[in-house]
């Protein structure tokens, strides 16, 4: 019998992590004789979510196990959440879904709007007791959202692969050692098999910053590929384990179809096609934002400080630019802001300059004879009341094309520019030996 496990909400700002809990119980259902029937899970939900800890990621495990054995499967899945939920931070409200058999289309759909919007607890529930499942929800038991999302979360199309390590508990909170020069070396070797392993400078984006048990985690187009990373990159302290999940990490699956200015909603992603109508301002901070509008209405449009060299394509922009702004939609005092994560330049207007005229008679530079006087040579000395400025087009310091901010300002649910074109269709492969491993709890 097929069992699906979804899981959500388990981490806090000061630690934790909800794959981590995941990867915990991974290894337990191999110990009660489960066979995984995908890899893991690891879907990122609308990034814009005001409710979300930190990556705002649910997690599903798939596996078939023996009905004597379920019981135990569900034990563990609620005590490691008691043993590791951040119980203590406001935000943290873990929840855990059951599902027996294949997966039902409308908890499908479920899933795919909880990655594009704002959903509901009671839309959740609904659905789960429609479909006879099982859930469980802790304080206000919000969690149960991503649970169901992770569960309906099957990543038919477009999807990618993240191997995760994990470090020893006694390593967390420290500062997280891991030889920088072997993954630069692993970034070149593997080419486009896996992305956004150092920025622009080459340092490492695979380390993350906060106090969670992760090491590091590598994205890649294959679990081959991201295996191959792991063997590659040097960890300068123990890696108590690892798993490989797949995702919607770098796929954009949060943005749908472009929606009106008017139609904009906070807290959702939105894709928008719009023209740029006032010039870009550089605020407090380095934040550039500037007005664009369409046949509906006018909204700000933000690149903040962290998007780094992104901000000098927003510098480039005039009055009349055709852009397709992919956002977050944010309200603040009541107005509106795209909160810019990529952006397609689509049409360049004409930047037009104002000269000085010839001078008709011999050609020389002219000068202004003062308002509406006309122009008078300044070779020749010949005065003409008639002549006007000269419209000229400046050349643009921009071109049409996609532009994404730097790397480490990407979200999870970023596509690289590196994928477009390399987008899959659904074609599971199975599951290779190395997908799961605990190196420091060797028998
Ligand atoms: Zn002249």
């Amino acid at each position: 019998m097929l069992l699906h496990i979804g899981l959500d909400d388990t981490d806090s700002p000061e630690g934790g992590c909800t794959t981590y809990v995941a990867a915990l119980l991974a290894e337990r259902l191999l110990a009660l004789g489960a066979e995984f029937a995908d890899y893991p899970t690891l879907l990122r939900l609308n990034p814009n979510t005001p409710w979300k800890t930190r990556g705002n990621a649910s997690v599903c495990l798939r596996f078939h196990l023996d009905e004597a054995r379920q019981g135990d499967a569900k034990k563990a899945m609620l005590q490691l959440v008691d043993t590791y939920g951040e119980f203590w931070c406001d935000n943290t409200n873990p929840g855990v879904v059951f599902h027996f058999g294949e997966v039902p289309q409308e908890v499908k759909e479920f899933s795919d709007r909880t990655v594009k919007q704002i959903v509901s607890l009671s839309e959740a529930e609904a659905l789960i007791e429609r479909h006879g499942m099982a859930a469980v929800g802790w304080k206000n038991r919000r969690g149960i959202i991503g649970a169901l999302a992770a569960v309906g979360g099957t990543l038919e199309g477009d999807h990618t692969y993240e191997v995760l390590t994990y470090r020893a508990p006694e390593n967390w909170g420290q500062e997280r050692r891991v030889d920088a020069e072997t993954v630069r070396r692993m970034d070149h070797a593997l080419g486009d098999a896996t992305f956004n392993n150092v920025d622009e400078e080459g340092h490492p984006l695979i380390t993350p910053h906060g106090p969670d048990p992760v090491l590091y985690g590598v994205r890649g187009e294959t679990a081959d590929a991201v295996y191959r990373a792991l063997t590659l990159v040097k960890a300068l302290e123990p890696v108590e384990r690892w798993m490989i999940y797949r995702s919607n990490q770098g796929t954009d699956a949060h943005f749908g179809a472009p929606v009106k200015v008017r139609e904009l909603k906070p807290f959702n992603p939105a894709v928008v096609d719009a023209k740029v109508v006032s010039s870009p301002e550089t605020l407090q901070g380095g934040h550039v934002i500037f007005r664009a509008s369409d046949d509906s209405g006018e909204v700000d449009c933000a690149a903040y400080e962290p998007t780094g060299s992104f901000r000098h394509i927003v510098w480039a922009l005039i009055p009349g630019d055709i852009l397709r702004v992919y956002a977050g939609v944010r309200e603040l005092e009541d107005r509106l802001t795209l909160n810019i994560e990529k952006m397609e330049v689509i049409g360049l207007a004409d930047d037009v300059g104002y000269m000085n005229p010839r001078c008709p008679e011999c050609g020389g530079s002219m000068e202004s004879m003062g308002q509406g006087q006309g122009y008078r040579c300044k070779k020749c000395g010949h005065r003409d009341r008639g002549l006007v400025k000269v419209p000229f087009s400046k050349p643009r310091d921009l071109k049409p094309g996609v532009y994404l901010p730097d790397r480490d300002a990407h979200r999870h649910l970023t596509k690289p520019l590196e994928r477009c074109g390399r987008e899959k269709k659904y074609a599971p492969s199975p599951m290779i030996d190395g997908w799961i491993g605990f190196p420091t709890r060797s028998p």
